[in-house]
């Protein structure tokens, strides 16, 4: 048997974390057993569903490198095969019409409230002949669902489910102007695309006992079921917008790489030994629903950034510097030119070390393109007071003697400089940072001095000491 996993997301206009790691757990699961993914986009609510909320998802999807093995379905093309399902059901005598209208269903609704029960449809049509409705009576079709025993469902996170048929009701396949529910689309599409392992949000398990019935009612094959339990905020509360970024589109503009991200949400709910960062490969060969944990999990913004540190680390330097360099574009008082991009790129080794997020990283390699002159933390402002200045003045004069401007050199020449006067070379280093980035921090002096290279290295050193002389 070929396994087949979906990723059936309803286009709401974004791709919200808890779906994404759905799709992520679909999609290793496939891969790990030689199986296909597939993705059905559920857009059968015409109103929400707009092809910006579609694009949304197929965007967030490539960015975390999770590829469908199929072109998309789209349920709203799917809908006459829906209702050929639902009048098979009618035919067969597992389903019927039900004539009552809306007021009779709000009666019975407050009825059953005020004798305390459960507001469920009370089977009124189950059994009665259409030819009692008045002609033309508009209908909807609902499913005769088993009203004794029990609908168990054997699911592969959480064990065995179950629910007793009287307490549910008979749920409707087609709605009174013909267009099918929801829960009765996802079952049609579910068995026509040969689906084996049905996996998302347990949000849905109620909707399983009753999708259920529909499968046993068509004598479908059941698929097998995986409930992966919910992403809760830090604090155990459903997740929101007070929490932090909660979309994958949010992740990304907030700097998470889509390596740290993928690799977070599945250590998120699943977990092999002490494995902690894993490569694609190696999720597809470790990734199996034994080690899919039964309880929500809570987000833990830290330790993703954490995650995102150790994943930019080894992230190439042209791509970090292609990102930042977006993230800059536009901001003031930072020019974007390829001189700029060189000289990113040439300290990508230093930046990438010291930021968790691309928008740290972005705001630390800012100085690259700062103009002159700059503006100084109070930090560094003190770093440029009278000793720093004489410092900037004489090494400066040091630099400018270099034929060669590289890392090596300007490291030789700020030695010697320091040796000489008898200083730390931190108490040259530290002036000379605060010259060049207008801040206390920076990549290594000598890389970022060799990045930014010498015209710009020594018109940073005269900005601050003409700076000092009409400050004087
Ligand atoms: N369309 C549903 C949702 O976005 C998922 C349905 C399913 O996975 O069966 O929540």
């Amino acid at each position: 048997m070929t396994i087949r996993t979906r990723f059936a997301p309803s286009p709401t206009g974004l791709l919200h974390v808890g779906n994404a790691r759905a799709a992520l757990f679909n999609f290793l699961f496939a891969r790990h057993h030689g199986g296909e993914f597939l993705l059905r986009i559920e857009d059968t609510d015409k109103e929400r569903s707009t092809q910006k909320a579609v694009d949304v998802i197929f965007d967030g999807l490539a960015w975390m490198g999770i590829e469908a093995d199929a072109e998309p379905v789209f349920q709203s093309a799917r809908q006459d095969r829906h209702t050929e399902v639902a009048l098979e059901l009618l035919e067969k005598g597992q389903a019927y019409k039900c004539f009552c209208t809306p007021e009779e269903l709000t009666a019975m609704r407050e009825k059953a409230m005020a004798e305390k029960r459960p507001p469920r449809y009370d089977g009124t049509w189950r059994d009665r002949d259409p030819s009692e409705a008045p002609a033309g009576a508009p209908y909807v079709v609902r499913l005769k669902a088993p009203r004794d025993g029990e609908t168990i469902i054997k699911d592969l996170v959480q064990g065995e489910v179950r629910v007793a048929n009287s307490e549910m009701d008979d749920l409707i396949l087609l709605r009174s102007d013909g267009t099918p529910t929801y829960l009765h689309a996802v079952v049609v599409d579910d068995h026509d695309m040969d689906i084996t392992h049905v996996m998302r949000g347990d949000d849905h398990l109620t909707n399983t006992f009753r999708q259920a019935m529909i499968y046993r009612a068509m004598g479908w094959n059941l698929p097998h079921f995986a409930h992966l339990p919910l992403i809760h905020g830090p604090d155990g509360a459903k997740l929101s917008k007070r929490h932090g970024a909660q979309s994958v589109v949010d992740f990304r503009e907030e700097g998470y790489l889509p390596e740290a991200l993928c690799n977070y949400l599945l250590r998120l709910g699943w977990g092999h030994g002490d494995a902690e960062v894993l490569s694609r490969e190696e999720q597809i060969k470790l990734f199996d629903l034994d080690g899919v944990g039964r309880s929500p999990s809570r987000m833990d913004y830290v330790k993703l950034a954490h995650l995102n540190g150790i994943w930019m680390r080894v992230a190439d330097d042209v791509r970090l510097t292609d990102d930042v360099m977006q993230r800059l574009q536009g901001r003031d008082g930072v020019v974007t030119d390829e001189r700029t991009r060189a000289r990113i790129l040439a300290m990508m080794p230093g930046l990438k070390e010291r930021a968790k997020t691309l928008v740290e990283l972005a705001d630390n390699a800012a100085f690259a393109g700062f103009t002159l002159p700059l503006t100084f933390t109070p930090k560094a402002e003190k770093l440029l007071g009278e000793d720093g200045r004489t410092v900037l003045q004489g090494v400066g004069r040091d630099l400018a003697a270099l034929s060669d401007f590289t890392p090596e050199t300007v490291d030789a020449t700020l030695r010697a400089y320091a040796e000489k006067h008898e200083i730390k070379l931190g108490s040259v280093a530290q002036p000379l940072r605060a010259a060049m980035t207008g801040s206390t921090t920076s990549p290594g002096i000598d890389l970022t001095l060799a990045a930014l290279g010498q015209d710009e290295v020594l018109a940073r050193i005269a900005a601050v000491l003409a700076s000092a002389s009409t400050d004087g």
